[in-house]
């Protein structure tokens, strides 16, 4: 099961036996200090949720042996993803070691109470990757289905949300929804997928380093013998020597400290914010009751609630001041929309 320093590699695909067992064996001859390993399990995706038909699904049932192969002649622990029952069976026959549930997957609750109902009275570790879409809720949901249905081995993988919206990655990590799914099922691990997270290899390092520095309990990263030529997701996998140097080059940081120094520094600042927290909340609360003025003059004159014009006119000034004071633009837009919203249900 996961825990700290988990560390799960290997390619997108399973595409053949060639390339499943030389990045197996690739990624087992990566050594902690101690002579232990640090990948601490093998990922290959044998069914492949794709967007268009015809692009490559994956070779199936055909990949099974090789996985065994894996496992029996490297002694590595072997993960797959399950989508349906029928993938289930195949994997918990040939006696796989864990399953991870995809994205699209845990974004359907049928396919996911299907699941949950076949793996009841099996004991195996089941990896859930967050929806497709930011719902916290719709991912709390798929681990209570497993929960009721007495699975005890659950653990979280978070790959990012996709949006309409270009941006840098590929999925937007959105780090407060696997931060607020800590929260609620503290005692869940965490693993980051900075793979699908980046897109593109070369941002895998920034994400993972990220997800280490807010307590993830490991990294669930792509990795192919020869990623140029892989069948699916070809720019975001790593060779194994380039995940070597990406898991060597992790700053691992203590959730906590004995330095005094460092706990008299950390105490003030914290201070500080609680009191900046507080004149926020003042400030709101007064922004609000002026809000609630307004409304009064609006229904007494016969006005709309919302002004189009003026409402554009505070969002451009904002933006504009944010951004001269060194804050993030789509940030000062999505809290300046929040606002406006919670002020219109007040005036509604
Ligand atoms: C994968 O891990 O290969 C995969 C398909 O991921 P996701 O479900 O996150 O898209
Ligand atoms: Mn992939």
């Amino acid at each position: 099961m996961a825990g700290i320093n988990t560390f799960i590699c290997g390619p997108c695909s399973a595409e053949s036996e060639e390339q499943v067992l030389r990045t197996a064996e690739a990624l087992n001859l990566i050594f902690r200090p101690d002579g232990t390993r640090y990948v601490t399990a093998f990922r290959a995706g044998l069914w492949k949720p794709r967007t268009h038909p015809g692009a490559f699904e994956g070779v199936g049932e055909k990949g099974i042996p090789w996985m065994v192969r894996v496992r029996k002649e490297l002694g590595m622990k072997v993960i797959v993803e399950v989508a349906n029952p029928a993938h289930l069976e195949s994997v918990l026959k040939a006696g796989l070691d864990m399953i991870w549930i995809g994205s699209r997957t845990t974004t359907n609750p049928f396919a996911m109470q299907d699941l949950a109902d076949a793996l009841k009275g099996v004991d195996i570790p089941v990896y859930i990757k967050n929806p497709i879409n930011p719902d916290v809720e719709l991912w709390i949901g798929a681990f209570e289905r497993f929960q009721r249905a007495g699975i005890r081995q659950l653990a979280a993988i978070h790959r990012g949300f996709s949006f309409y919206e270009k941006s840098k990655y590929r999925n937007v990590p959105k780090w407060q929804v696997p931060i607020d799914l800590k929260q609620r099922f503290g005692d869940i691990p965490l693993l980051c997928d900075a793979s699908h997270i980046a897109g593109k290899r070369e941002y895998i390092p920034e994400i993972s380093q990220k997800a280490m520095d807010l307590g993830f309990d490991g990294l669930f990263i792509e990795s192919h013998i020869n990623p140029d030529a892989a069948l699916s997701d070809a720019r975001q996998q790593l060779t194994p020597s380039a995940a070597e140097s990406l898991i060597k080059g992790l700053i691992i940081r203590d959730v906590n400290s004995e330095n005094t120094d460092y706990l008299a520094a950390i105490e003030h600042l914290r201070a500080h914010i609680d009191v900046i927290d507080d004149n926020l909340l003042d400030l709101l609360s007064t922004r609000m009751e002026i809000v609630d003025k307004i409304g009064r003059y609006k229904r007494d004159n016969n006005i709309t609630i919302l002004q189009q014009h003026r409402w554009e006119e505070v969002l451009n000034k904002v933006v504009a001041e944010g951004v001269k004071k060194g804050l993030d633009e789509s940030f000062i837009q999505e809290l300046f929309k929040l606002i406006h919203q919670a002020s219109i249900e007040r005036q509604s």
